[in-house]
């Protein structure tokens, strides 16, 4: 069966040629949830790099981003819904801001990140935007393009493992294209239009990211934030998103979690 399919892929590659190449995800869905879980394995081996914090003693800040991922998984938006975990996990370090997601719906965020920002519609529009990297496989189409076919006939096969575990260790520090990062942004914008939620908070933190000198990882590739909060505005605007909420004071007892 798995041979088939990678002779389908060939097949499908010498029909369309490069152009096309560039744009198809070579990896097939159901491994998205599989190199997810081996990405979270290793982040939790690795508390070193990943110091998260335990969901143990931390129920009420975990019940927190749970409910905020809760409302956008219910928006109506989210392809993966149901078969992906969509698990959250923090990481206790308040000098990153930042936040990621692994394909297959596993969602990390920074305390630095939770921190920085300051309303519940600006952390749910980080979340979106994570949760639509994961849902719209952004990384897998991103390793498709850069691995190309070798690697996927690996996956499909279950070979070159040593490959295998470092493309799982680089998809936590992946960079997406440009295209990607604007895809996530207006996803984040449609998901959170889908809530009570405002859906300008998708574009607080590029808001509060303005004239600060050095982006973070998170940024380095991305249009740049002016940019991106005008196209976020607008969006928000032609969607009608009717949504007010934003809950300033119960985030900042939120962040005193921390
Ligand atoms: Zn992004």
């Amino acid at each position: 069966m798995k041979k088939i399919l990678i002779l389908a892929i060939i097949a499908s590659l010498a029909t369309f040629g490069c152009k096309v190449l560039r744009n198809i995800n070579l990896i097939p869905e159901s491994q998205d949830k599989e190199l997810g879980q081996q990405l979270n394995l290793e982040i939790q081996n690795n508390p070193k790099e990943y110091p998260l914090l335990q969901k143990k003693g931390n129920e009420a800040a975990y019940a927190y981003v749970e409910k905020l991922v809760k409302n956008i998984l219910n928006s109506g938006q989210i392809k993966h819904k149901d078969d992906y975990p969509w698990d959250v996990s923090i990481i206790d370090n308040d000098t990153i801001l930042n936040a990621f997601a692994s394909p297959g719906g596993y969602v990390y965020v920074y305390t630095g990140l939770i921190k920085f920002l300051d309303s519940e519609d600006q952390l749910i529009g980080v979340l979106g935007h994570e949760i639509a990297h994961a849902d719209l496989r952004h990384s897998t189409s991103q390793m498709s393009q850069r691995y190309g076919t070798q690697l996927s006939a690996d996956i499909l096969l279950g070979k070159n493992a040593a490959m295998v575990k470092e493309i799982v260790s680089g998809l936590a520090g992946l960079s997406y294209s440009r295209n990607h990062e604007s895809q996530a942004d207006e996803y984040a914008v449609r998901y959170t239009c889908g809530t009570e939620y405002n859906a300008k908070g998708v574009a607080g933190f590029f808001e509060k990211m303005k004239g600060r000198p050095s982006p973070p990882q998170f940024l380095s590739t991305h249009p740049n934030p002016e940019n991106r909060v005008k196209a976020i505005n607008k969006l928000a605007d032609s969607l009608k998103c009717g949504g007010r909420v934003t809950n300033e004071a119960a985030y900042a007892l939120f962040k005193k979690k921390f």
